[in-house]
C-alpha cells in the first residue's frame, strides 16, 4: 500500500500545498474509518481506497476528484455520514462520494442485447451526473477486478462481465485507452481462460526474438536521431494487450505472422514537426511495408487518437510496427479526457465526438453539445487541471431523460416527468391497457407518480382489464401513451371526453 508521499509523487504536475492538505486530511480520515474492515483478499480495506486513488492521482486529476476516490466507500460502508463528510472536506467531495454510492445501483442482470446494454451505459452516465464520479467509479472498477480472484467463483464472473459491457464502454468513450485496456485484459481472464492462457502461452513463445530485435531496433533508433539532431523524449517498446492480440488473432485466422503489431516501437517527441521528421529517418534506415503507414495526426481515429504508424522491416526482415506521436498526444491516448486537461486546448477537440461516436450511439440532442462549449468554456477561464475546472463537468446531456429498470434489469429509457403509465406503454402497449397499478422500487405507488433516474418499475396488470383509464390523459407525459390509450379507447367505441 502506498504512503500519502507516494501517491502524492505518481503525478507528473506536483500538487499545490493546498491540494496536498486536502489530500492528506481525506487519506487519514478514510484510514481511521475503515479501520479494523478487510477485503476479501485479506488485505486491510483502506487499500483498496489508496489504489483507488493513486490511479487517479496518475490521470492527473485534481485533489477534490482525488480526496473523494479516497473516501468513495466511506459513506456507504462504515458509519461516516454526509453531513459528516460535508463539514470535514466541503459539499463538492460529498457530492461526489455520495454519486459513487447512487451508481452502485446500476448494475448488469437484464437482457444482453445491445440496445439495453447501451441503455445501461447511458444510465450509468446519467445517474453518476459529473465526470468524476465516473472516474472514480472506474478507478474503484479497476481495483476491484486487480482484487476479483479473492471472490467466488460466480460473482467473479458476474462482475467482470459488468465491466466489460458498461466499464469498458464508457472508458473507452472517454477515450481513456490505458484503463480501458487494462479492464479488457483482466476481463478476459475470467470470462474466457481457455483462450486466455493460449494467447499468453503464444505470446510467451514468441517473446525472447521479439524482445531481443525489438531492442535492436531502440538503439539504432535512438543514435540515428541523435545524429539528426532530434531530441525525443522517449523511445520504448510496448507489447500487444492480450485481448487485443486476441481479436486481432480472430480476425486473421488465428495466425501470428499476419499480426504485424505484435512488438511495437513507440518514440515519444516534442513537437508534432518533429514526429514527421522521425517518421523520415525511421524509413530511411528501415524499408517500410507498402500500405501500412497510417497518419492519425492528420486524421484522427473516432475517439480522438493521434499518432503516426509504420510498419517496417527490421533486423532478420522482421515485421515491426513503429508509433510516433507528441508528449501530448501519448498522454491523450493513456488517460483520455483527463489528460486533455494538462495541456492547451487544440483547436476542433470535439467532445461530442469523443463521448458519442460509435454506431450505436444516438442522435446528438443540443444539449450535449451546449455541455461540450461549457467544458471549453471553462477549460479557458481556469487553466484546466484545476479543482475548479474539474467542478463544471457536470453530465447534464442527459438532463431531459431519466433511465429505468424494468424487474428483469433491463433499462428503459424515457423522457422526465414520465409516469408508470408512460413506462407500461413503453414496453408494450398490452401492459399499459391491462395495467392496474404500479409498484415503484417495491413499494405500491399511484399511476402519476414521477419516477426518477434509477427507479425500478414493476406494472401490475389484470387479465380482466381490457381497456386503459381515461384519466390517465391528463397526467401521461409522452407521445406515445397519449396515442396507444387513444387508439385502444376508440377502437372499443368508447368516446373520449
Ligand atoms: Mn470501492
Amino acid at each position: 500500500m502506498l504512503t500519502l508521499d507516494e501517491l502524492l509523487n505518481l503525478r507528473k504536475i506536483p500538487y499545490s500545498e493546498e491540494q496536498k492538505k486536502r489530500i492528506s486530511k481525506a487519506y487519514e480520515f478514510a484510514r481511521q474509518a475503515h479501520q479494523g474492515q478487510k477485503r476479501a483478499s485479506g488485505e486491510d480495506y483502506f487499500s483498496h481506497c489508496v489504489a483507488t486513488a493513486a490511479t487517479l492521482v496518475k490521470m492527473g486529476l485534481g485533489s477534490i476528484t482525488v480526496s473523494a476516490g479516497l473516501l468513495h466507500d466511506t459513506y456507504e460502508d462504515t458509519d461516516v455520514s454526509l453531513a459528516e463528510l460535508k463539514k470535514e472536506f466541503g459539499k463538492e467531495v460529498a457530492f461526489i462520494v455520495e454519486g459513487v454510492s447512487k451508481l452502485s445501483k446500476v448494475q448488469l442482470k437484464g437482457s444482453q442485447e445491445e440496445y439495453y446494454l447501451n441503455n445501461l451505459q447511458k444510465m450509468f452516465l446519467a445517474m453518476a451526473a459529473d465526470i468524476r464520479v465516473v472516474l472514480i467509479k472506474l478507478a474503484d472498477r479497476y481495483h476491484n477486478m486487480q482484487t476479483l480472484y479473492a471472490l467466488p467463483k460466480e460473482k467473479r464472473l458476474r462482475i467482470a462481465k459488468e465491466t466489460m459491457e458498461i466499464f469498458v464502454p464508457i472508458a473507452n468513450r472517454l477515450g481513456i485507452g490505458e484503463l480501458k485496456g487494462k479492464l479488457e485484459d483482466l476481463c478476459f481472464q475470467y470470462l474466457d481462460p481457455e483462450n486466455y492462457q493460449r494467447i499468453l502461452k503464444l505470446e510467451k513463445e514468441t517473446y525472447a526474438p521479439r524482445k531481443k530485435y525489438v531492442d535492436e531496433v531502440i538503439k539504432t533508433l535512438k543514435k540515428k536521431l541523435k545524429e539528426e539532431n532530434i531530441n525525443f523524449v522517449d523511445i520504448h517498446g510496448r507489447a500487444k494487450r492480450h485481448y487485443s492480440l486476441f481479436k486481432k488473432l480472430q480476425r486473421h485466422d488465428n495466425n501470428i505472422e499476419k499480426i504485424y503489431d505484435l512488438a511495437a516501437v513507440r518514440i515519444i517527441l516534442p513537437t508534432v514537426a518533429d514526429c514527421y521528421e522521425a517518421l523520415g529517418i525511421v524509413h530511411k534506415n528501415y524499408r517500410p511495408l507498402i500500405g501500412r503507414i497510417k497518419d492519425y495526426i492528420s486524421l484522427p481515429k473516432p475517439n480522438g487518437y493521434k499518432s503516426l504508424h509504420t510498419t517496417i522491416f527490421g533486423p532478420q526482415g522482421k515485421i515491426l510496427e513503429v508509433q510516433i506521436r507528441t508528449e501530448k498526444m501519448h498522454d491523450e491516448a493513456e488517460y483520455g479526457i483527463a489528460a486533455h486537461w494538462i495541456y492547451d486546448r487544440q483547436k476542433g477537440m470535439n467532445w461530442r465526438r469523443l463521448l458519442f461516436q460509435g454506431k450505436h450511439s444516438p442522435k446528438v440532442p443540443a444539449e450535449e453539445i451546449e455541455w461540450v462549449k461549457q467544458l471549453k468554456e471553462w477549460h479557458k477561464q481556469t487553466g484546466g487541471g484545476s479543482d475548479e475546472f474539474w467542478q463544471s463537468l457536470k453530465i447534464d446531456f442527459f438532463k431531459n431523460h431519466i433511465f429505468v429498470f424494468t424487474p428483469k434489469g433491463d433499462v428503459i429509457e424515457l423522457p422526465e416527468n414520465s409516469t408508470p403509465v408512460d413506462f407500461a406503454y413503453k414496453v408494450h402497449t398490452e401492459i399499459g391497457n391491462r395495467m392496474t397499478g404500479a409498484k415503484i422500487n417495491g413499494k405500491m405507488s399511484s399511476l402519476d407518480s414521477i419516477l426518477k433516474n434509477g427507479d425500478l418499475v414493476e406494472i401490475i396488470t389484470s387479465k380482466n382489464k381490457k381497456l386503459p383509464n381515461q384519466d390517465w390523459l391528463k397526467f401521461v407525459c409522452t407521445a406515445n401513451a397519449k396515442d396507444k390509450i387513444k387508439n385502444t379507447l376508440r377502437k372499443a367505441g368508447v368516446k373520449i371526453v
